[in-house]
């Protein structure tokens, strides 16, 4: 295994950029800023055995992975992503190979979705934890929030629902090239398709614990009510409603407002229900043949 300063070397080699006044290698990074621009600031973290297991999550999803779904966040506030921090806590057991593997899925996104990692800290753990912070901009003023649903608007999905659940079902079983494995591993954020929309939608979240979940998220903070149709969510022929309902991880995004496209970038955007008003309770409605029940949020919750 490295010794904790080859392996901030390793990183300060393997993602050294010139476009950044000060990047790994400092007390703290130093950034440019654009003028006219709000800063995002989020972060996510993947915890072994609670988000992936060693045995069934190659390294270099990890590292992907780990990016993507920050990349995801900003983008879902209509941003851009800039740059990022790694906290990274690493087992001594942990051989180099699977170090060597991270980094190169970590730089192959921060490539694909152009950001630079320019620090981070590093520590000895039980387990693996793998903290990403991100930090984007946005137009002053222009930020999509979920609060801006308003009864009347349509509901909207990009792409998929289900299949990175699906994925994690199958992971282990199929090779990593089955869409559905390749779709947990390595997810790709709509955050092209958050920023060309960002002017034109009431409110936008993007799928990480599932539909239920997440567009439940839109109501509760909009004071609003929903009403969708099963039939009309978008999910491969191999993925189960339930999947497509509940599973989480797809980092799709859910937009509210009208007149979307009908697709954007290549992806298809699917009109999936409706915002209604609500007097009190926030109620996410599954509509059927005029029935209707309730959707209770089924997605991914901690400490439940
Ligand atoms: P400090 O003593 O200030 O915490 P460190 O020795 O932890 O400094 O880190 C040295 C440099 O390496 C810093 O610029 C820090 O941002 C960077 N660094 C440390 N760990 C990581 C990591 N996991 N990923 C990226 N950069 C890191
Ligand atoms: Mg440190």
């Amino acid at each position: 295994m490295y010794t904790e300063q080859a392996l901030i070397e390793k990183l300060r080699q393997r993602f050294h950029q010139s476009d950044v006044p000060v990047g790994i290698g400092d007390d703290a990074a130093v950034l440019d800023w654009p003028v006219g621009f709000a800063p995002l600031f989020c972060s996510d973290l993947l915890a072994e055995d609670t988000h992936f297991r060693r045995e069934t999550h190659p390294p270099d999803s990890l590292g992907f992975k780990s990016i993507a779904i920050n990349v995801s966040d900003v983008g879902a506030m209509g941003g851009r992503p800039l740059s990022c921090l790694l906290s990274l806590a690493l087992p001594a057991d942990i051989d180099e190979a699977w170090v060597d593997q991270f980094v190169e899925g970590m730089a192959e996104a921060c490539q694909r979705f152009d950001t630079r990692l320019v620090g981070g800290d590093t520590s000895k753990a039980a387990q693996i934890f793998i903290d990403v912070s991100m930090i984007g901009s946005v137009e002053a003023g222009r930020a999509v929030a979920r609060s801006g649903a308003r009864a009347g608007d349509s509901i909207y999905v990009t792409g998929t629902l289900g299949s990175a659940r699906q994925g994690l079902e199958l992971l282990g079983t199929v090779g990593h090239d089955h869409p559905s494995v390749r779709r947990q591993l390595y997810p790709e954020p709509r955050d092209r398709i958050g920023r060309a929309l960002a002017g034109q939608v009431t409110a936008m979240i993007d799928v990480s614990d599932g539909l239920s979940t997440d567009l439940n998220h839109i109501l509760e903070a909009s004071g609003v009510s929903a009403e969708i149709d099963p039939d009309e969510i978008p999910r491969e022929d191999d993925v189960s409603l339930e999947f497509a309902l509940h599973g989480g991880e797809d980092y799709e995004l859910i937009l509210t407002g009208t007149g979307l496209p009908v697709s954007l970038d290549g992806v298809p955007l699917t009109r999936i229900g409706t915002v209604v008003s609500s007097r009190n309770a926030h109620q996410l409605w599954l509509v059927r043949n005029s029935r209707r029940e309730v959707l209770e949020a089924g997605g991914w919750q901690h400490f439940r």
